[in-house]
């Protein structure tokens, strides 16, 4: 593998290029968030990622219920960093990293680095059955998105040229595995398209009928809401016609349906796997110790103990709040780490004084229910209903990249939900 540090590539090189080299890998909200941060400090940076584009993953679930398209959800790196002239992007897959050489190994090329900053994020876990996997995505990126919309569509089509009535049955239902809010979000989507949206484009079955199940070990679904957000969440998916299993376990999952802890088999043609995240590998990267799901234990500066120069930020990172409780792995947790390295590694580069320790702050919870409902805890206000739905649907909007976006995004919402319609209902068969 070549060894190549982008910066001092050429004799010639870029301006600036004795500077110190910051390597991120991950342009989600972590990295991309340090990259921004780090724009005006006297270094030179490399990101990295196995993916050329950003992805909005909180809106992920409207992608793969056909509300949005992948467009309206995702950007090329290249182009939203184009004008950061400190800034290098590479699409590459980090593979290992020798942090004796200070060397990031990839797919593609090996670079060499003075400060490191891993944003990785985390995936979906299967509790050790990933054999589970290929029968019961998960939602994570925009290929699955697509892959779960493909899936939920096509079921449709082969159900109304079915004749057999329990293969038809089986066909039209649907199983969501976790009710945190992924699993509450799909459950109420799938439960609109079926009961709204496609009502009447078929001539041999009628979608109403489908059944859409949400499964949840726990209780109550959205258990890190306040109890009665969660029992609201609940009664308004059963009030839109999904039904729900709770303090229930999938036992197994396979090509014909899943089967539960009480003993009971439903046959099914569409899983979606809500149900555990993990970290992604970058502790067995740098041997860092780590929590049971792989996120790396970090110092208060978010360092890595023992590498003063690694930083760990978003779902890759454990680390706790003022209360000595987990920070959580959502997007506004990750931009709060990444603008905080950004500023250890500008004063470090600056030569000044270090800021304090990280210091998250908790901003709310949202989740949505359905075309006009969500729940909204900010502090002592919860919100539900219409309202809570506006305020979710402002939020998500404000946070989207580019007018564009935000314009496309706003106007498909505002038209589906005068009319119930989706727009990127698109499938097809492949040839043989
Ligand atoms: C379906 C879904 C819905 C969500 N809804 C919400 C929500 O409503 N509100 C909220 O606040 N949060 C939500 N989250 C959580 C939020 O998206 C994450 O907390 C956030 O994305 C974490 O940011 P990150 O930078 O740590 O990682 P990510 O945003 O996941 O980015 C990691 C990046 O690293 C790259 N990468 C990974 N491994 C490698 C490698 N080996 N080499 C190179 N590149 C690599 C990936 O391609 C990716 O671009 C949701 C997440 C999902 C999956």
């Amino acid at each position: 593998m070549p060894l190549i540090n982008p910066w001092r590539r050429s004799a010639e090189g870029p301006p600036g290029s004795q500077r110190p080299h910051v390597v991120i890998v991950g342009a989600g909200f972590g990295g991309l968030q340090a990259c921004k941060e780090l724009a005006k400090a006297a270094a030179d940076i490399t990101l990295v990622d196995a993916r050329n584009h950003h992805c909005f993953q909180p809106l992920l679930y409207q992608v793969a219920t056909a509300a949005l398209s992948p467009g309206d959800i995702a950007w090329p790196i290249r182009a939203m960093l184009r004008r950061q002239q400190n800034v290098e992007v590479i699409m590459a897959r980090v593979t290992e990293i020798d942090t004796t050489a200070r060397r990031v190994h990839t797919s593609e090329i090996d670079l060499t680095y003075d400060y490191l900053v891993l944003a990785t994020g985390a995936t979906h876990s299967y509790f050790g059955r990933d054999d589970w996997a290929p029968f019961a995505p998960g939602l994570k990126h925009i290929a699955d998105a697509t892959e779960i919309r493909r899936r939920f569509l096509l079921a449709f089509e082969r159900a109304e040229v079915v004749v057999d009535a329990v293969e038809q049955a089986r066909l039209l239902t649907f199983v969501i595995i976790g009710g945190g809010a992924t699993g509450v979000e799909m459950a109420g989507a799938f439960a609109e398209v079926a009961r709204q949206t496609l009502r009447h484009d078929f001539r041999h079955i009628d979608p109403r009928n489908s059944r859409i199940i949400l499964v949840e070990g726990g209780p109550r679904v959205l258990p890190v809401f306040p109890p009665a957000l969660s029992h609201y969440a609940e009664r308004s998916l059963r009030a839109m016609g999904a039904e729900i299993e709770l303090n229930r376990m999938v036992t197994g999952c396979d090509a014909r349906g899943v089967s539960l802890d009480d003993g009971r088999r439903i046959e099914a043609s569409t899983l979606v796997w809500a149900a555990g995240v993990v970290a992604s590998p970058a502790a067995s990267w740098i041997a860092a110790e780590h929590d049971r799901v792989g996120r790396i234990k970090v110092a208060s500066n978010l360092s890595v103990p023992g590498y003063p120069d690694i930083f760990i930020v978003g779902d890759a990172a454990a680390v706790d709040d003022a209360d000595g409780r987990p920070v959580p792995g959502i997007a506004p947790a990750a931009k709060q780490m990444g603008a905080y390295v950004a500023s250890v590694i500008a004063a470090r580069v600056g030569g000044r004084q270090a800021p304090a320790p990280f210091a998250y702050r908790h901003l709310g919870d949202l989740a949505t229910i359905g075309r006009k409902s969500a729940v909204v805890k900010l502090g002592p206000l919860q919100l539900t209903g219409l309202i809570g739905w506006l305020f979710w649907s402002g939020v998500h909007i404000y946070f989207l990249i580019g007018v564009r976006n935000r314009f496309v995004v706003a106007l498909n919402w505002l038209w589906s939900y005068v009319t119930f319609q989706r727009g990127a209902r698109l499938i097809g068969i492949a040839p043989k």
